[in-house]
């Protein structure tokens, strides 16, 4: 094994990680990837431009000196001095109603955020890991998706702006393996939810909660029948951190694969905030996915990992830090 994550138990040996570079830090992920690497001892320089997080994700990182936020579009040039072990590229809009409203800057964060932090990994001999998506699979003809699915893309509907972004950023991370020799890895995310979400996003669970805590109907695009996996955030973490301490290149779904109906989600939101609302079908956006779920085995396999948080636990935690966020129903709006 290349690089170990130090326990806060273990001791600091050689190969050690010691200094993170996290891109996107300041967003829903990337905060709790900063969270989870500063328990580990290792000193993180996050990297945001704030297009859709914010630095009170990471505010009560401030005060600690082995944290440092910079404002930095990774689309631009990017110095980091002194050393660095491990790149990690989560820079990117993540929602649909953030990339649709931003193609532009996304398609920016894929092509051009991706080579300048594989070139920063290359200057500095660090494992690169890149945030990539089970967008990449489209509507997926095949079900469950392993890796090995090569997807169903639309490349030029209203979501390709995301899953090409995300298809070429794998594929350059793949070429500086093959021919510049940077120990890149892909992660293929599935959907992911739990604190720190924004309220405004636009993804399912945030837009449920939001509208059962204020009382309002929860609006379930088509007949609800859709599914979706969603993975609690505490159990992507570390996959992303089994990932950022192995030698696999990837790539590697990360997700739950406990499937669920877009319209059991809102039920079970709605019994979970003890709310009244009812539920409001309304249109089905263009290349929504009918169905969701990752085939986990090659991450059991190769990172001994798979999600342990149940749905209903993970749903608990998160309305819990809603309520106490004070987030019943106003948006949320990055800086
Ligand atoms: P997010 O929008 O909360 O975080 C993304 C962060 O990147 C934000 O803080 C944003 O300001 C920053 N950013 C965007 N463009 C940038 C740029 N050019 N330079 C510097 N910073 C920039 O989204 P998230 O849900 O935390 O997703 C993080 C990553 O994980 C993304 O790359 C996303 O594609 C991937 N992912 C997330 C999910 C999920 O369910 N959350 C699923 C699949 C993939």
């Amino acid at each position: 094994m290349r690089t170990q994550l130090r326990t806060p138990a273990s001791d600091a040996g050689p190969d050690v990680l010691r200094r993170a570079v996290v891109a996107g830090g300041a967003g829903f992920l990337g905060s709790h990837v900063c969270d989870a690497l500063r328990a580990r001892g290792v000193e993180v320089l996050c990297l945001d431009n704030f297009l859709t997080g914010t630095a009170r994700n990471v505010a009560h990182l401030l005060p600690d000196p082995g944290f440092r936020l910079v404002r930095c579009d990774v689309t631009d040039y990017v110095h980091v001095p002194g050393p660095v072990d491990l790149v990690m590229h989560l820079a990117s809009p993540a929602s649909p109603a953030d990339y649709l409203r931003l193609p532009l800057q996304t398609l920016k964060a894929g092509s051009l955020g991706t080579w300048h932090l594989l070139g920063l990994a290359k200057e500095k001999d660090a494992r690169f890991v890149l945030a990539s998506t089970s967008e990449v699979y489209g509507d997926p003809s095949v079900h469950p998706q392993p890796e090995s699915y090569w997807g169903n893309v639309n490349s030029v509907g209203p979501r390709a702006v995301y899953d090409e972004s995300k298809r070429y950023a794998e594929a350059l991370s793949a070429a500086y393996r093959s021919s510049a020799s940077v120990d890149s890895a892909i992660v293929r995310i599935f959907n992911t939810f739990g604190p720190r979400m924004r309220a405004d996003d636009g993804r399912a669970i945030p837009t449920f909660i939001t509208q059962a805590l204020a009382g309002e109907p929860l609006t379930v695009a088509g007949d609800g029948l859709q599914t979706r996996s969603v993975c609690y955030v505490d159990d992507l973490v570390d996959g992303l951190l089994a990932m950022a301490a192995g030698e696999h290149p990837g790539p590697v779904n990360l997700g739950n694969p406990d499937e669920r109906t877009v319209l059991d989600l809102a039920r079970d939101i709605i019994a979970a905030t003890g709310s009244r609302s009812a539920v409001q079908h309304i249109e089905r956006p263009q290349d929504d996915p009918s169905v969701r779920r990752p085939d986990v085995r090659l991450a059991e396999q190769v990172l001994g990992w798979r999600p342990r948080v149940a749905w209903r636990d993970g749903l608990d935690r998160t309305v819990a830090w809603w309520r106490a966020a004070g987030h019943l129903g106003e948006s949320v709006r990055p800086q």
